[in-house]
């Protein structure tokens, strides 16, 4: 029989050094840049890294252990410190950067100290990523970048982000991309803040004016950043493997605590509805269970893309139907500033929550992308017509 992960050795090194490093630094009052480098130094961060990167080579499968020794001492889920750096950054520094530059950022990456965003969207290509027009051109030992991208979340608070370009218009547009590594302090870049419908701003737009990128800051090769990216994006779906949802934990928590509060408002037809959203939660979150094992072992299979399209979708019935429990009080808000603390807490919290729910069948790729994904790769569906295949991208109208 094979052993379950959590009683392997590598599994008692993990939850008795998970154990030791909050025992030493307690959470609740030890600071985060602290905790997180003594959690990075104990190779926890990413327990399937090298050594010394992070990591301890364990299975990714017990990363899950190790976080829940730090959230039971009162910790932060690790991911929360640096969102984009750490589930979605990380691994692609592994993958591509030299051992110096991934012992230089990773543990600044780890400890929040330096956070990192994703340069990838432009205004003509959001879903058609490929289709991006960010242009870099060689100059000596390095790239001068001209273009522009949206919807770069964390972009004001970054010091590095990741970056996807055009190198080469006159080939097809998946193979003219690379990929680079830039320092947001690069003369050239201008962050503008976006403000979105909760009166925050947790995105932006970034513009890119003959910025200089060292050619060591290039990640793979010259025409091969679409590969690049994809691995990217794949550690965006597996890093759902590093967290395990407790029943009826989620959104739905929020609806339950609010059916809760509100027993005036309570009647057969919304008990009928929460019922039902319990259920269609339940389901999702076994799904994710599934998921969470199916990376674990690497397989970004079709659950990830299935996890997304339903959570997205679900967190949107969830706020609506609390917004029709809230009755009129559900359309007012407390603050509208963009200096507001970026968390979903206070007394509007839930209609705030509802207002950002709008933008998660969007971010990540929109349920339409993930319909498609779905039909095409896992079943078998006709491919979309692609009416720009094989056509070099400057020949393509647009
Ligand atoms: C909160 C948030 C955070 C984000 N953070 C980042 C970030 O950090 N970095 C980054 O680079 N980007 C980020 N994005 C951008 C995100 O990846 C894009 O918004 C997304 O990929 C959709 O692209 P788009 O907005 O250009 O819409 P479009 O691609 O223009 O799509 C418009 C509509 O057309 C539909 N559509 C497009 N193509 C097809 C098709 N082939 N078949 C069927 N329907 C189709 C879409 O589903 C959508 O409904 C973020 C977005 C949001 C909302």
């Amino acid at each position: 029989m094979t052993p379950s992960p959590t009683t392997t050795p590598d599994a008692e090194l993990v939850e008795a050094t998970a154990r030791r490093v909050v025992a030493e630094h307690p959470p609740t009052s030890t600071p985060l840049p602290e905790l997180m480098g003594a959690w990075y130094d104990a190779g926890l961060t990413w327990v399937h890294f090298p050594v010394g990167l992070g990591g301890l080579e364990a299975s990714r499968a017990l990363q899950p252990l190790a976080n829940r020794v730090m959230r039971e001492a009162g910790g932060p889920e690790p991911r929360t410190v640096n969102t984009i750096g750490y589930g979605i950054v990380a691994g692609t520094i592994r993958r591509y950067a030299d051992r110096e530059f991934a012992a230089r950022r990773l543990r600044p990456l780890a400890t929040g100290e330096e956070k990192w965003c994703q340069l990838f969207s432009e205004p003509g290509a959001g879903s058609d990523l490929a289709g991006l027009a960010t242009r870099a051109v060689r100059d000596g030992d390095g790239w001068r970048v001209n273009g522009q991208k949206v919807w770069n979340s964390l972009a004001h608070l970054s010091r590095w982000a990741i970056l996807l370009a055009r190198t080469d218009p006159d080939v097809p547009k998946h193979k003219g991309l690379t990929y680079f590594v830039v320092d947001m302090q690069s003369p050239g870049i201008t962050v503008r803040p976006l403000r979105q419908i909760t009166g925050r701003a947790a995105f932006n737009e970034v513009f890119l004016d003959d910025v200089f990128i060292p050619d060591s800051q290039r990640f793979g090769e010259v025409g091969e950043g679409w590969i690049v990216a994809n691995s990217t994006l794949g550690d965006e779906r597996t890093s759902l493997g590093d967290r395990v949802a407790a029943r009826g934990s989620g959104v739905i928590a929020d609806a339950l605590a609010l059916w809760a509060a509100h027993p005036e408002r309570h009647d057969p037809v919304l008990r009928d509805r929460l019922v039902r959203l319990w259920v269609r939660a339940e389901t999702q979150r076994l799904t994710g269970d599934r998921a969470r094992v199916a990376a674990s072992k690497g397989v970004a299979g079709a659950e990830s893309a299935i996890i997304k399209l339903l959570n997205s979708e679900l967190a949107q019935a969830v706020y609506e139907f609390c917004l029709e429990l809230l009755g009129p009080e559900g359309t007012l808000i407390d603050t509208y500033s963009l200096d507001a603390p970026d968390d979903e807490s206070g007394p509007t919290a839930i209609q705030r929550k509802y207002l950002r729910s709008r933008a998660t069948t969007l971010e990540g790729g929109t349920s339409e992308i993930m319909r498609n994904v779905i039909g095409e790769r896992f079943l078998k569906l006709p491919q979309e017509l692609r009416a720009d295949k094989g056509i070099a991208w400057k020949d393509i109208p647009r």
